[in-house]
């Protein structure tokens, strides 16, 4: 605890001096339990390795395992992935979500159990303050997790870190980042190996990774996936994994509403402007009730502006509650989520980002040409 509280002094002195902790460099592809920024203090000794995680492990322990707001596929599948392999290990694990998520994960193995806000806060909280460790898989700032970030803050145990996401804002004490991995599902598969436990992973713990690596690569089509993806699910499918099964339930499980919302979307609302080889599609609250969309609903309708060849870069661009919400999706080294921090005070992958707009959603929409026009020449030079 003594060094958590001299960790923490260190990120603010070198934040308050705007030291950039979010370098790539580490030696090992895929075990970054430390800060690449070693001078003038060596944060290593701070931290802990590997080995200080094994002896914390080596006695059951109680861990809150939590990801972002508004889970995805890889936020679930590593968490559960996760939840299922303490389980074995004989720890008592359970997951919080944020927020609800899509219809299309609630298949998962331990689904059951997810505790998920706001409905089950007071049960969150208190498994928060018992904990004695929490895992943060998917995330790497507080702000990501919404409505659980004040009590995520100001919980005491310590905090370990296991994600993809540029630019970690610093709260853990354990850190297994990558952002070249395609998923925070292949790091978990990474940590159980480097845990010596492969042998363990049966098909709940195959399936839940698989579900990440699937969602989050877009079904194997980014260009992070590896040779070593591959080979990891190769050794799921040994593992009991039914990979047709896991594509059905997420993929094959529209309602009629919802495939017919596509089609309005493509039809009626997609947006082409040539002149930036960027496309839109804006979506206004009276649609999303219109066709009766839920949570995670939405998901994949960014993906099908991009099957025009000469589209580059599009959007989706939705009108929330409290909130415009946008999807953004890129070929080749268009970087979708510079261009989600610099207009929609968001972030994500360079083929994969989010952001939001506070304001109407035709203002959210301007600001996006607005972006493109600035971004004109790097459009037309893909
Ligand atoms: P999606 O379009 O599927 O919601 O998000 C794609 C990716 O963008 C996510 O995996 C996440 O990395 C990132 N992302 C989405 N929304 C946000 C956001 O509001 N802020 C940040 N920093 N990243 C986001
Ligand atoms: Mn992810």
């Amino acid at each position: 605890m003594e060094n958590r509280r001299f960790t923490t002094l260190i990120f603010m002195l070198a934040k308050l001096h705007k030291i950039q902790f979010s370098v790539r460099a580490c030696s090992i592809p895929h075990i970054k339990a430390s800060f690449p920024y070693l001078a003038p203090l060596n944060f290593n000794e701070l931290m802990w390795q590997l080995d200080e995680l094994k002896t914390f492990l080596s006695v059951p322990r109680k861990i809150l395992i939590t990801t972002h707001s508004k889970p995805d596929g890889d936020a679930m599948g590593s968490s559960l992935a996760m939840y299922h392999y303490l389980l074995k290990k004989g720890h008592e694990p359970v997951v919080v979500s944020p927020s609800d998520y899509g219809m299309y994960l609630h298949w998962m193995p331990g689904n059951a159990s997810v505790l998920c806000l706001p409905g089950d806060k007071e049960k969150a909280l208190k498994f928060l303050k018992e904990a004695d460790l929490i895992m943060c898989l998917d995330f790497n700032n507080y702000q990501r997790t919404e409505y659980f970030s004040e009590a995520l803050r100001n919980a005491t145990a310590p905090k370990m870190m296991i994600d993809h996401h540029l630019e970690p804002e610093g709260f853990d004490i354990f850190r297994l980042w990558n952002p070249d991995a395609c998923a925070t599902a292949e790091l978990v598969y990474n940590l159980i190996e480097q845990l010596g436990d492969v042998n363990l992973i049966d098909r709940d713990i195959a399936t839940c990774i698989y579900t990440g690596i699937i969602t989050d690569s877009g079904s194997f089509r980014y260009p992070n996936v590896t040779a070593r993806v591959h080979r990891i699910v190769a050794s799921l499918i040994d593992a009991g994994l039914q990979h047709t099964e896991v594509h059905t339930f997420i993929f094959d499980t529209f309602t009629e509403k919802r495939l017919r919302f596509f089609g309005h979307c493509i039809k009626d609302k997609l947006v082409v402007l040539p002149q930036y080889r960027a496309a839109y599609i804006s979506v206004t609250r009276e649609e999303i009730k219109e066709y009766e969309i839920k949570t995670g609903e939405t998901e994949g309708l960014v993906n099908y502006p991009l099957n025009i060849s000469d589209v580059v870069f599009a959007a989706l661009i939705i009108d929330r509650e409290h909130i415009v919400k946008l999807s953004l999706r890129s070929k080749g080294s268009f970087p979708a989520n510079e261009f989600s921090a610099k207009y929609f005070e968001g972030g994500g992958h360079l083929n994969a980002a989010g952001g939001s707009y506070k304001g109407k959603l035709d203002d959210a929409v301007a600001l996006y040409i607005k972006g493109l026009e600035e971004y004109k020449s790097l459009l037309m030079s893909m």
